[in-house]
C-alpha cells in the first residue's frame, strides 16, 4: 500500500503518518451581504444599504454592540482529513456545530482507508517515534487478526489508538465559528485542534474578512483577538 513505512529492520508496517487537510466544502454565497440585509431588516434601514462600505460599518457595529445573532444567517461547511480521533473528540463538543464523522463501526482500516496516525512533535523530540509507530502497528495487526477471525469491526476497533485519523465534516454558522476560534485557536488549547481551527480561520478571514476582522493569527499560529475599534 502507498505510504507504508519500514523500520530499521526493513519490516513493512501498515501504519503511516497522517497529513492534515482542511477543505472548505460550502459557504453561504455573499455571506456578509446576507448578514447586512438581515440586520437592516431589524431597523428597516435599507436606505443606508450601500455595499461594501455599509456592510463593514454595520457588521462591525453589531459585533461591538453584542447583537451577534445576525451572524447566524451565514454558515460554512468544512471537510477535515488527516486529523486524529483525539481532535474530533474535542471538536464535536461544540453543540451548535453539526458534525458528520467517519464510522469506525463500518470503515475497515487498511482496506477502505489507509491506517494512519497523527505524529505529535513532542513524541518525536522525546525519541519515541519508532516505538510509537511500532506499537501503533501492533495494534493494527491485532485489529486485523480479530476482524479476520470474525470479530465485528465495531468491537475490534477498541484496540485502535487515539492517534488514528478520523475524517469529519462540520457545519457551523459564523457566530459559532467566532466562538470556536476564540477558544480553540487560543494558546491554551491543545496544539492539534489549534492547528486545524487556525487553518479554518485563515480560510474564513479570506471568505468573510469583516466578520473575522479582529481575529489575528500570530507567528505561533495562535489567535489574538484585537478589539481596536472604538466602542459606540
Ligand atoms: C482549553 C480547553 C480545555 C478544555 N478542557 C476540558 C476538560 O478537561 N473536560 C471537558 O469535559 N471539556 C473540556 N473542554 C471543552 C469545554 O468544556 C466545552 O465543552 C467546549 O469547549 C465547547 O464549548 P462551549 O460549550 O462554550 O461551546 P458550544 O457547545 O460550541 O456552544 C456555544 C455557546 O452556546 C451556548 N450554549 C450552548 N449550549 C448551551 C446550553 N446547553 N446552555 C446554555 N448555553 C449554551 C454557550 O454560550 C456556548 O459558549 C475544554 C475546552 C478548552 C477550550
Amino acid at each position: 500500500m502507498e505510504g507504508q513505512m519500514t523500520d530499521t529492520k526493513e519490516t513493512v508496517r501498515m501504519v503511516r503518518k497522517a497529513v492534515p487537510e482542511v477543505i472548505l466544502m460550502a459557504i453561504t454565497p455573499n455571506g456578509e451581504d446576507v448578514i447586512e440585509r438581515a440586520c437592516r431588516t431589524c431597523y428597516l434601514s435599507f436606505h443606508r444599504y450601500n455595499p461594501p462600505a455599509s456592510t463593514e460599518e454595520l457588521i462591525r457595529k453589531v459585533i461591538r454592540k453584542g447583537h451577534h445573532s445576525v451572524l447566524e444567517h451565514a454558515s460554512a461547511t468544512f471537510r477535515i482529513k488527516g486529523a486524529s480521533r483525539v481532535f474530533t473528540h474535542e471538536m464535536v463538543r461544540h453543540r451548535l456545530m453539526s458534525p458528520s464523522q467517519e464510522s469506525q463501526r463500518y470503515v475497515h482500516y487498511g482496506s477502505r482507508k489507509p491506517y494512519e496516525v497523527v505524529e505529535p512533535d513532542s513524541i518525536v523530540e522525546g525519541g519515541f517515534k519508532d516505538r510509537y509507530f511500532e506499537v501503533a502497528d501492533e495494534c493494527y495487526k491485532l485489529y486485523q487478526e480479530m476482524v479476520d477471525a470474525g470479530v465485528p469491526k465495531e468491537d475490534a476497533r477498541y484496540i485502535l489508538p487515539g492517534g488514528i485519523t478520523s475524517e469529519i465534516v462540520v457545519t457551523a454558522n459564523f457566530r459559532e465559528l467566532r466562538h470556536i476560534f476564540a477558544i480553540r485557536c487560543a494558546e491554551r488549547a491543545h496544539w492539534e485542534i489549534r492547528k486545524i481551527c487556525t487553518e479554518m480561520l485563515r480560510i474564513m478571514k479570506n471568505e468573510a474578512p469583516i466578520v473575522f476582522k479582529e481575529y489575528e493569527i500570530d507567528d505561533n499560529d495562535c489567535v489574538i483577538i484585537r478589539n481596536t475599534e472604538e466602542g459606540s
